[in-house]
């Protein structure tokens, strides 16, 4: 079963993975947590690229995610649900299509298809939208900002417009929970609204 959670920056996505995960691990399940950008070796290198490097023209900035996630893909994810594991991964192609989609004006299914391809066609069986206005997201990130966090609030909103039109259009695999709330009363909905999709 491979889950993946998405949403702005600063909306709670890698604190709402790591309770999933420890449910998930109470109650029995193999639980491989991971993340995109930067889960691999590979990976680390694209991220520093990515976050830490200087100006990366939009389409090479799409190329280099989908990379990041053809590798993560085939090297960590694609082997644990093989051998029965609950994969969760904080953020997967939903980003990209948010992200290089809206933010940075690219066709939205243009950059869908290169993770496609990139992943021989894996989508995640239940996505979590961690949903949060980017002026409140912006008010928890407290550290030092990446290049694409110090983006403008108008990046940021139009983000957030477009993994809700993901979310509308792919209702079977989308969840959407209120992230302006407390941790444990979000991961509360998460378990809740995750429940009937779980295997047994
Ligand atoms: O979630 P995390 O902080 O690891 O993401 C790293 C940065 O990469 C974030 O600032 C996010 O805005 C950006 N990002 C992006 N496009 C993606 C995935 C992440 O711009 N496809």
């Amino acid at each position: 079963f491979f889950v993946s959670f998405e949403g702005g920056d600063g909306s709670g996505k890698s604190t709402q993975a790591r309770l999933l995960a420890d449910w998930l691990r109470e109650l029995g399940h193999e639980v491989v947590l991971t993340r995109e950008p930067g889960a691999t070796e590979l990976g680390a290198s694209i991220r520093h690229l990515l976050l830490h490097g200087g100006h990366v023209s939009p389409r090479a900035e799409a190329l280099l995610y989908a990379a990041d996630r053809a590798h993560h893909v085939a090297e960590v994810v694609r082997p644990a649900l093989a051998r029965g594991a609950v994969v969760i991964t904080d953020r997967y192609l939903d980003s990209s299509v948010a992200y290089q989609g809206a933010g940075r004006d690219l066709e939205g299914d243009e950059v869908a298809s290169l993770s496609l391809w990139g992943t021989e066609d894996l989508l995640p069986d239940a996505t979590v939208l961690l949903d949060l206005p980017p002026a409140a997201a912006r008010a928890r990130l407290g550290r030092a900002l990446d290049r694409l966090e110090r983006e403008p609030e108008e990046f940021h909103a139009a983000v957030r417009e477009r993994f809700r039109q993901l979310a509308r259009r792919n209702r079977r695999r989308f969840v959407v929970v209120d992230a302006d709330a407390l941790p444990e009363v979000v991961a509360e909905q998460v378990r809740e609204r995750l429940k009937p999709l779980l295997p047994p």
